[in-house]
Formats: C-alpha cells, sequence, structure tokens
C-alpha cells in the first residue's frame, strides 16, 4: 500500500488525485489531506477517505502544517498541488525527508532549484513531476541514456489566445483568458498559460528536473494537446509521449512511479483522431517565454522574482484591476529591477519578497 499525503486537495489537481486514488483502492492510502478554505469538500474527503480530523486540516497557509505532513514517517508519497511559491516548505519537507515528491506545484522548484537540488541531493528524496509535460519527458527519457539527450520539446497548447495579435488582446477579459481549449485548470494556471509564462514556467522546470540546458529545451506550439512532451536524442530519433488531455494520467505515474496504472485515462481513439499540428510560439505577443527563458538563463533569484512578480500580476488581472498585456509588463519591470543569489532559503524567501513588494509598486504606479 502507497501512503499518500495530499497537499492542496480540494483543487483541481487534488480532486482528480483522489478519483484516482479511489478507483484503486488496494493501492494507495490517503494518510493527510490539507486544502485552503473549502472546508466542506475537505471534511467530505477526510471521511470518504477515512483520514483522522487531524491530518485533514484547512492549512495551505501554514507552512509548518504543510511541511509536517510532508515529512510524516507514515507517509511514502507527497502529492504536492499547492499552488504558488507557498508550495516550497512541503517540497523542501519531503525531499529532506527521503520522500517521494508527486510535483504539481512547480513554482516552488522554479523559484528554489538551486536549494530544492540540495534538499533532494541530501535527503534522498526524488521528484516525480505530476506537471503533463515534464511526466512525458520523464516517461520519454526511459528510452536513452541522458548523455544522449540531445533536446527536450516542451509542447504548448497555446491557450485561448493563439493566433492573436498585441492589439486583438488589448482588451480581452477575465472570462475570455480563463476560457482554455483544451485544459480544465485551476485559475492561476489557466491564465499563466493564456500568456504562455507557465510554458516559461515550464522550460525552468525541465531545466531543474532533468539538468538540461536552456538551448537544448525547445517549446512547440500544438494545439491539439496530445503529444505532450518529445526527447530527442543524438541519433536524431524523436521519443513523444501521447495521451488525451487527461491530468489524470501523469498523477497516476506519479503516484505509482515508476510503475503504470491500469486504468487508460488519456487512451487516444485513433479512428477519431485526424491530425496533430505544430508551429512556433509567437514570442512578441505572447512575452511570458521570452521572459522565462531570461530569467532562467540569469540564474540565481531571478526564477523566483520571475514566479513571485507573476503571482502577484496574476492576482491583479484576476481582481480586475491589471490589462491581460499588462502581466508580462510588470514581470518584466520587476526583473529589470535585478535578483541576486539563490544559495539559500532565506535567498529564496527574500527574493520572492522583494518580488512581490516590487510588483505590487508596479501595479501602484500604473494606478496612479
Ligand atoms: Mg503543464
Amino acid at each position: 500500500m502507497v501512503r499518500v499525503a495530499l497537499l492542496g486537495s480540494t483543487g483541481s489537481i487534488g480532486t482528480q488525485a483522489l478519483d484516482v486514488i479511489a478507483r484503486h483502492p488496494g493501492r494507495f492510502e490517503v494518510v493527510a489531506l490539507a486544502a485552503g478554505a473549502n472546508r466542506d469538500l475537505l471534511a467530505e474527503q477526510a471521511a470518504r477517505f477515512g483520514v483522522p480530523a487531524d491530518r485533514a486540516v484547512s492549512a495551505l497557509d501554514d507552512p509548518s502544517v504543510l511541511a509536517g505532513f510532508a515529512a510524516a514517517s507514515d507517509v511514502d508519497v507527497v502529492l504536492n498541488a499547492v499552488v504558488g511559491f507557498a508550495g516550497l516548505p512541503a517540497t523542501m519537507a519531503a525531499l529532506r525527508a527521503g520522500k517521494r515528491l508527486a510535483l504539481a506545484n512547480k513554482e516552488s522548484l522554479i523559484a528554489g532549484g538551486p536549494v530544492v537540488a540540495k534538499a533532494r541531493a541530501e535527503g534522498g528524496g526524488e521528484i516525480v513531476p505530476v506537471d503533463s509535460e515534464h511526466s512525458a519527458l520523464y516517461q520519454a527519457l526511459r528510452s536513452g541514456r541522458s548523455s544522449e539527450v540531445a533536446a527536450l520539446w516542451i509542447t504548448a497548447s497555446g491557450g485561448p489566445f493563439r493566433g492573436r495579435t498585441r492589439a486583438d488582446l488589448e482588451s480581452v477579459t477575465v472570462a475570455d483568458a480563463l476560457n482554455h481549449p483544451t485544459w480544465n485548470m485551476g485559475a492561476k494556471i489557466t491564465i499563466d498559460s493564456s500568456t504562455l509564462i507557465n510554458k516559461g514556467l515550464e522550460v525552468i522546470e525541465a531545466h531543474e528536473l532533468f539538468g538540461v540546458d536552456y538551448d537544448r529545451i525547445k517549446v512547440v506550439v500544438h494545439p491539439q494537446s496530445v503529444i505532450h512532451g518529445m526527447v530527442e536524442f543524438v541519433d536524431g530519433a524523436v521519443i513523444a509521449q501521447l495521451s488525451m488531455p487527461d491530468m489524470r494520467l501523469p498523477i497516476g505515474l506519479a503516484l505509482g512511479a515508476p510503475d503504470r496504472l491500469d486504468d487508460p485515462f488519456g487512451a487516444i481513439d485513433w479512428t477519431t483522431l485526424s491530425q496533430l499540428t505544430f508551429s512556433p510560439p509567437d514570442l512578441e505577443t505572447f512575452r511570458g517565454l521570452a521572459l522565462a527563458y531570461a530569467a532562467g538563463r540569469q540564474g540565481g533569484s531571478a526564477p523566483a522574482v520571475l514566479s513571485g512578480a507573476n503571482e502577484i500580476a496574476v492576482e491583479a488581472f484576476l481582481a480586475g484591476r491589471l490589462p491581460w498585456l499588462a502581466i508580462a509588463e510588470i514581470v518584466d519591470e520587476v526583473l529589470q529591477e535585478g535578483s541576486g543569489p539563490a544559495d539559500t532559503i532565506e535567498d529564496v524567501l527574500e527574493a520572492d519578497r522583494v518580488a512581490r513588494d516590487r510588483a505590487r509598486s508596479a501595479l501602484a504606479r500604473r494606478a496612479a
């Protein structure tokens, strides 16, 4: 029995994870649940999965509770589905305690790359990505040696605004941006997807997970979201992972890794799948991707600054206080104010705090 701590249980990834777990009752046991403000759903989940009240808590804003659950001795796998930078303490605790970390919280890895790597090395923990693109790369990488990898390809659906120009996007609404064509996800990641900053964050995430340099991590727009990631090997062979867009496949793989679940969540009907298309991303309109590459290459705390500033800008957009095009402008302004080292957890926390302060100041300047 694999004992699972599920952090972020009432969100999109959390509820889908519980669906996967419910279908494999002899294989997984839920031993801890942490959620945000949705206490009714949390109580329902605790009752359904037999989790005692003291281990089913509304505590996403309490780093010590999250870290405690992540490091608990009766936990084998920690699914970190916390939204944003708040996921860092659980990531660190799980890796230090030598757990398998099923990582849906990409922000913790992006902001804290070097310190997360140190925690992984020291504690002996293992990261299995839940992000669909990285799950695809994780699967495709099994086909060759790391020295044989020529490039990692990450696919992007292009989001709801694919094909639009900057002029088209001047007055888009929150509802327009939340209307993702292929994936049904939480609000923050859906907005990140519309700006392509999500894809940029995924480039940094791939660099941190697989140790491949930025020149060999590439993005291609693929609107059908059937190919999730590809590994190109030195002999020209490309190994891709294909499945219909259903997050339960990568969630199930991360929970059961290295084994696969006998539950074909993303099975393709080849009689109806008529075409798979590809095009380069439009970096002029979707500046978030280029900003993320630049921050990744700069290293140190620049990815933390990028991610922290983006969280504030996305919050402001969702609250109707910022136009869509200005999300990338805020992130750019904050990045241009500089970054520093990210050698310790204190460096990372400080970089995140400063980035948020600067983003709030940039918002205030725009409003003035
Ligand atoms: Mg993804």
